[in-house]
């Protein structure tokens, strides 16, 4: 039997376990920071069809409707006066039991963990990782060790496990840009059915349902330059004077949403700058610790667990040489378009802002555009 260990217990460290977890061939343990897996975080989480299409193998079409939400546009809206632009069909991608789907972050956990409670190992934060000969050793914080015949590091965007395999060579960079995030309850004004985006200068946000009880996710992302010491201080979301700051320089069409957000939180969003391809064949990095992109394709988790699948399967065929080369191109693709998205999005010339909005109102209409952009993705 095949040993395996997964540090982080996240979205792509959680779902790889449930695969591994029906084949008797190996036998995985999770090894988490925390003292407990983070179902704080009440914010909610896209999933394009296909990531549901693979949750579907460990029965996600049968996790509780009353948690989830199957949204069947995107409206595109422009801040300034809430004028709607045009609107994008996503469940044109949808099929019978794999539909796009938005639901709470802590709800996705919690499904993903509710079969593993005995694999999970708490309060493990990575110190360590020897990989003389092929047998890995990796040490904890704990003074704990443990021997494995796969590493798999899904321990996020800041991974400790990369810093020390790559000896603090990659490092990820701000992404010139917070994210201010929260949920609104029964919000009026605001479509509870479909995605709502709202594009202004330098700014835009996104509201959508995260359950069929009208409970709405807010997430706005704001162009915004850190200084290097704000960039390095951890506790910069939890400082009153600069929520106060970022709050000022919200749009004033935006602020009426901010007046009924619940935990509201702002925090810096950092990316990804380059691959790391660590030179021992049997340790693999997966998530946000492979590759973090920026938040507006709204691709970071369906990633996640797209290439937790393809490293599960490349194990089990023992074609893991396959998995950096095969998700460096997809990761590639969708970097890509997040980094055109928030381009896109964030315009501010008036004219550039005008010939975005003819476009995008062709775009969304035409179905070759639509295969080759999201398509490529999604399916
Ligand atoms: C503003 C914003 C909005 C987003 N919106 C969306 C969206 O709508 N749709 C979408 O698909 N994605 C979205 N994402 C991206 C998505 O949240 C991430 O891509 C995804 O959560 C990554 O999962 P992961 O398992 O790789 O890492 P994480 O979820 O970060 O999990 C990492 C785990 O590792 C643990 N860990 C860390 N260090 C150590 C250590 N030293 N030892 C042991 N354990 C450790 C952590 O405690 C954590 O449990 C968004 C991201 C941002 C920033």
């Amino acid at each position: 039997m095949k040993k395996i260990a997964i540090i982080g217990a996240g979205i792509s460290g959680l779902f790889i376990a449930n695969l591994f977890k029906k084949n008797s061939n190996y036998q995985i343990t999770i090894y988490e920071k925390n003292s407990s897996i983070n179902l704080e975080d009440g914010y909610g989480i896209q999933l394009s069809v296909n990531s549901v299409k693979l949750l579907n193998q460990i029965e996600f079409n049968k996790f509780q409707n009353d948690k989830k939400f199957n949204p069947n546009q995107i409206d595109f809206h422009l801040i300034k006066c809430s004028e709607k632009i045009c609107d994008l069909n996503i469940s044109d991608f949808n099929s019978e039991d794999c539909k796009y789907t938005t639901l709470k972050r802590s709800d996705l956990v919690n499904f993903l963990k509710k079969d593993l409670e005995s694999s999970i190992k708490t309060n493990y934060s990575i110190s360590n990782i020897d990989q003389e000969n092929q047998r890995i050793k990796v040490s904890f914080e704990n003074h704990e060790t443990f021997e494995c015949d796969y590493l798999i590091i899904s321990d996020g965007v800041f991974s400790k496990s990369k810093n020390l395999i790559s000896k603090n060579k990659i490092q990820p960079r701000y992404n010139n840009t917070l994210a201010i995030r929260g949920l609104i309850s029964n919000a009026s004004k605001i479509d509870c059915k479909n995605i709502s985006l709202f594009l202004g200068p330098d700014f835009h946000h996104v509201i959508y349902p995260i359950n069929p009880n009208g409970d709405l996710n807010f997430i706005a992302i704001m162009k915004y330059e850190l200084t290097a010491d704000e960039q390095k201080n951890h506790s910069l979301s939890d400082d009153e004077n600069f929520i106060k700051r970022i709050l000022d320089n919200v749009p004033f069409e935006t602020k009426e949403f901010l007046d009924e957000i619940k935990e509201l939180k702002i925090f810096p969003v950092f990316v990804s700058n380059n691959f790391y391809k660590p030179k021992n064949n049997n340790i693999h990095f997966i998530g946000d610790a492979f590759f973090a992109f920026p938040p507006s394709f709204a691709q970071g988790a369906s990633q996640s667990i797209e290439g937790a699948y393809e490293l599960f399967k490349n194990i089990e065929s023992n074609t893991e040489n396959r998995f950096f080369k095969n998700r460096v191109s997809k990761t590639k693709m969708v970097n890509n378009r997040s980094k055109f998205n928030q381009f896109v999005f964030h315009l501010s010339n008036p004219l550039m802002i005008f010939l975005r909005n003819i476009s995008l109102k062709r775009l969304v209409k035409n179905k070759r555009f639509l295969e080759s952009y999201l398509g490529k993705i999604y399916r």
